[in-house]
């Protein structure tokens, strides 16, 4: 399974407990174009998000193109 990256994830709290009874809140995830996806918290969120492509949790994947500049002297 892959591991979450909860930082990337577009979401939201949605209910202050989960419905799965983990005691946690729960989140509202929706994908990069904002559509919904899932409702669940940090524990079962994994779960119900497997089913879906990294480039849909967290839009497609940009080239970090950023030239790392040396430092001037
Ligand atoms: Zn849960």
């Amino acid at each position: 399974m892959n591991k979450i990256d909860f930082d990337r994830l577009n979401m939201h709290m949605k209910k202050p407990e989960c419905p799965c009874g983990s005691g946690e809140g729960a989140y509202e995830v929706l994908d990069s174009r904002g559509i919904y996806l899932a409702l669940g918290c940090e524990k079962c969120l994994p779960e119900r998000l497997a089913i879906y492509r990294e480039d849909v949790l967290y839009g497609p994947t940009y080239e970090a193109d950023e030239p790392i500049e040396p430092e001037a002297y």
